[in-house]
């Protein structure tokens, strides 16, 4: 318990797992809080003290759930055999589990990427930037960079950060710019000690790190804050992975030797260079995942995961570099269309493609296994596996020459096979084909590269014939040719008899020396002294075995461990590799186009489809056209029937430009695209992700997000903005929202598609000559012999408004009751006679100014005379015969109203 509590106290906002047995035992609190969670059953140890336990082979599976859970998690070990210790044996937390620094294979999705981040701020007050370093704990990608207020979440939620790490406060809290990112992404922060942000501790944890004594190699200032968001992130990292360290690492002024090799020099990201989605919009577009059952399967994301039937990624690597590409497309045109070039030849020469995928088909997780040589938590596959991989680097490189467009990457394949190539030559010659997965189970290296290890294993192999031979001796010495010898785990070598003989051959028995080790019903089991010093023999021979085994896979691994910025190097190479691949693909086989790329406002797509939805409604998709921005309207207002396919449409329109962005081609007979700053979409969202805030407020949070910060480079994506409150609010918000966005000559507003259903809003159109346009979305209207009109859905865009809104016919297929349609068609009939005059005056006025009010045309219907007549009524001189004479009065003017 001493160590317990010592544990405890270096680790008081972690969950302890204390190694006890074969079980991670929980005690007191932590006993108390996760069993439930957990489904663990809670019991109590001498003493009242509440216990929890995991089976240890279990870990995983219990640490990924406290994980999700959202909890920090301590491991102590036992770091003595307990056949050494006097006493207790020693223990130690060798890790430190949260969810930004999961590294270990059983904890991480391969596709999936967690990443960690430390955010640091230069000034105070809400709107100041922060200055953010994000690794991703598991490769060692380093990235720093910048983040204006408004962008920061969309930054973190776009990189997929899980954990985040601030400097806490004086009285040890968050502060509250942290705490509303951490709960708009809904994620776990952990707070710092703020020394570790400052600038000379910080200096110093990353020149160690990297082993440097400037920064300036890597393009970065000393006093550049977001260096001091690294030095942040080192520490943690260095405090939750090496752990042993601990002590050094937590005072200032002191740092230990550099354990974390993998960590790669850090990058400095400029802003500009990309497109940025928001994380609205990510979650919208269902760009990584679908919004009803949170899968990769149905997003943009998932047509590029699985390979099978065409398209999808080979490696793990690749698939975490499309996820990336896809979340962050790129906002450089050379770099766009670099990866265009490559897709183009992939999809051109399809034999090549096939050859490149069949290569990289077996390629392991280089980066990731990297990651764990780095950290000394490699298995004998991880390193087999390397080898395996490693060992394809010429090859690769072989399929891509006499392909100019892979000419760059070839070049840099062949100057890493340099490296790369005698590290793969040891580790095939060193290991067997198909090695354990743990070091203790023995047979990782091949006989004959080591003497000391053949002759230890000679002594096992050479058991099994002493074994005989003495079997042979024994009976023939005894007389007793039943006579057996054996091992059992329990009780070792052994001499058998049976019970009969045992009896009768007593004097022999003694005479040899045989001393009884077992009794069974119908046998008795002795030890010789020859047996004895043989089992002795053979015990340490196989201990010698495998602590050789150990010392040279420590030797493999630090070979490796020497080569570690090839291979991550190597690793980014085929994700780029299979990530283009992936494109080309999908490009192949449903025939898509390579979108040329410009640096002008304009956004016109041929003939394009919506590239998830195509794939899974097989040939039956209407392909459909836009032109916006340009010399044409940069606003297009697009309405039709309910199921008509607007919000296919507007979404298909920002799916291809997030595509092509990302440098693969586009479901489209032709695109051209003006590259892109921003992607905004306003579209009806999971609004149940939403806590405590209502669907309206919603809306108008994320659309006051658009009017703030799109700019005429940006695209905006805008479906039934308006709907969440009164039908005058809806329509008066929506018409002031498309005049905002439509811009005016001197300053455009960004290229935007806006799907409504308020026909009124087409009449904008005419007042924004050129800065809008109409389109609606096609139904043919038909009534069968005697029957009443139905409407069939073209879904084809055409341009001009619709004509009308179809509800009725909509609610009838979908099955509402004919009884409630009939009587809604007869409602809409005579409200659409009540509204009709106030209609013409819409008309009338659309001539008139932009900023007369608008309100009156939908509100004016003139007060019945009869309210009139009313109000002039003084009650006070009212005699009930004169107020009944009244009701008669009124009732006579509404029936004559009535009647006109
Ligand atoms: P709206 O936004 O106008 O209510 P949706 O975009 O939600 O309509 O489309 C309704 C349904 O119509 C979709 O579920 C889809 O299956 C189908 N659809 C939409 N556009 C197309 C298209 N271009 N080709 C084929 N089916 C489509």
């Amino acid at each position: 318990m001493k160590q317990y509590f010592r544990f405890k106290e270096q680790h008081p906002d972690c969950v302890l797992l204390f190694r006890m047995g074969d079980f991670y035992e929980l005690f007191f609190e932590d006993a108390e809080t996760v069993a439930g969670p957990l489904g663990l059953t809670l019991t109590q140890r001498t003493g009242g003290v509440p216990l929890a336990g995991v089976p240890h082979h279990q870990l995983d599976n219990y640490l990924r759930k406290l994980v999700a859970l959202g909890y920090r998690v301590a491991i102590a070990d036992q770091i003595q055999d307990p056949k050494d210790a006097k006493g207790v044996v020693d223990r130690a937390v060798t890790q430190v589990v949260t969810p930004g620094t999961l590294v270990d294979d059983g904890l991480l999705d391969g596709s999936a990427v967690n990443r960690l981040a430390a955010l640091h701020f230069t000034e105070h007050g809400d709107a100041s930037p922060a200055s953010v370093a994000v690794v991703e704990a598991s490769t060692g990608d380093l990235v720093l960079f910048d983040a204006s207020a408004e962008s920061l979440t969309d930054e973190l939620a776009s990189r997929r950060v899980k954990e985040i790490l601030y400097a806490e406060t004086a009285t040890g809290e968050a502060p509250p710019r942290v705490l509303r990112v951490l709960d708009a992404l809904g994620i776990s922060g952990t707070g710092r000690p703020a020394w570790q942000f400052r600038r000379d501790e910080a200096l110093e944890a990353v020149l160690t790190q990297f082993d440097v004594s400037t920064l300036e190699g890597f393009g970065l200032a000393a006093d550049d804050p977001a260096v001091y968001a690294a030095g942040a992130v080192i520490r943690y990292l260095r405090e939750t992975k090496a752990v042993g360290d601990e002590a050094a690492n937590n005072r200032p002024g002191s740092f230990a030797a550099a354990t974390l090799a993998h960590l790669r020099s850090p990058r400095r990201e400029h802003a500009g260079g990309r497109c940025v989605i928001d994380s609205v919009s990510l979650r919208s577009l269902e760009i990584e995942q679908t919004i009803r059952e949170g899968a990769a399967a149905g997003s943009l994301v998932g047509l590029f995961l699985t390979s099978s039937g065409g398209g999808g990624c080979r490696t793990a690597m690749g698939k975490r570099l499309v996820r990336d590409w896809l979340c962050r497309p790129s906002g450089e045109l050379a770099t766009i269309e670099s990866r265009h070039a490559r897709v183009a030849a992939l999809v051109e020469d399809r034999r090549l493609a096939r050859e490149i995928g069949e290569t990289l088909a077996p390629v392991q997780d280089i980066a990731r296994i990297a990651g764990r040589v780095a950290l000394g938590r490699c298995s004998p596959r991880d390193i087999a596996g390397l080898g395996q991989s490693i060992g394809r680097v010429r090859g690769v490189a072989g399929l891509l020459d006499g392909t100019p467009a892979f000419d760059a990457q070839r070049a840099s394949l062949l100057a890493l096979a340099e490296t790369l190539e005698p590290v793969a030559e040891r580790i095939t010659r060193e290991c067997t084909d198909d090695p354990p997965a743990h070091l203790r189970d023995g047979g990782v290296f091949r006989t004959g590269i080591d003497p000391e290890l053949d002759e230890a294993r000679s002594l096992q192999s050479d058991a099994s014939a002493w074994l005989a031979r003495y079997q042979a001796t024994v009976a023939t010495e005894l007389g007793l040719p039943g006579i057996k010898v054996a091992f059992n785990k329990v009780f070792g070598y052994y001499v058998e008899l049976s019970a009969a003989q045992a009896r009768d051959a007593k004097d022999k028995i003694d005479a040899a020396s045989m001393t009884r080790k077992q009794t069974l019903k119908n046998a008795e089991r002795f030890i010789t002294p020859e047996l004895k010093t043989f089992e002795e023999k053979v015990l340490r021979a196989e201990g010698r075995a495998l602590e050789r085994e150990r010392e040279l896979f420590a030797l493999l691994v630090a070979s490796v461990a020497a080569a570690l910025d090839t291979l991550l190097s190597y690793a980014d190479a085929i994700a780029e590799l299979d990530a283009v691949l992936a494109f080309a693909d999908r490009a192949a086989k449903l025939g898509w186009t390579r979108p040329s790329i410009t640096d002008e406002r304009v956004l016109v797509i041929e003939e394009g489809r919506h590239p998830v939805l195509e794939d899974s409604l097989g040939g039956g998709f209407v392909p459909n056209s836009v032109s916006i921005g340009g010399s044409v309207a940069g606003l297009s207002l697009i309405t039709g029937p309910n199921m008509a396919g607007k919000s296919t449409f507007i979404r298909q329109v920002a799916l291809i430009t997030v595509l092509a962005h990302a440098g693969s081609f586009v479901p489209a007979a032709s695109a051209t695209i003006g590259l892109c700053d921003r992607v905004f979409t306003r579209v009806g969202a999971d609004d149940a992700l939403h806590r405590g805030q209502s669907t309206f407020m919603v809306e108008m949070i994320e659309t006051a997000n658009i009017l703030n910060n799109a700019t005429p480079r940006s695209l905006v994506i805008l479906d039934e903005i308006g709907r969440g409150t009164s039908t005058l609010d809806g329509l008066s918000l929506a018409w002031a929202i498309v005049e905002a966005l439509a811009g005016d000559a001197a300053s455009p507003g960004p290229r935007t598609l806006f799907a409504t259903h308020y026909h009124e809003l087409t009449d904008l159109e005419q007042r924004h000559d050129r800065r809008v346009a109409n389109l609606h979305v096609a139904v043919r209207e038909w009534t069968p012999a005697g029957g009443e009109s139905e409407i069939v859905f073209l879904h084809t865009v055409k341009p001009g408004r619709a004509d009308q809104s179809y509800g009725v016919q909509v609610a009838r297929l979908a099955g509402v009751p004919r009884a409630v349609t009939d009587r809604a068609r007869h409602v809409l009939d005579s409200l659409a006679v009540q509204h009709g005059p106030a209609m013409e005056t819409a008309e009338a006025n659309a001539a008139s100014e932009r900023s007369a009010p608008q309100l009156s045309l939908f509100t004016e219907i003139a007060p019945h005379p009869a309210v009139d007549r009313l109000r002039e009524v003084n009650l006070e001189e009212c005699s009930p015969m004169i107020a009944f004479d009244l009701l008669r009065e009124l009732r006579g003017m509404v029936e004559t109203g009535d009647a006109g």
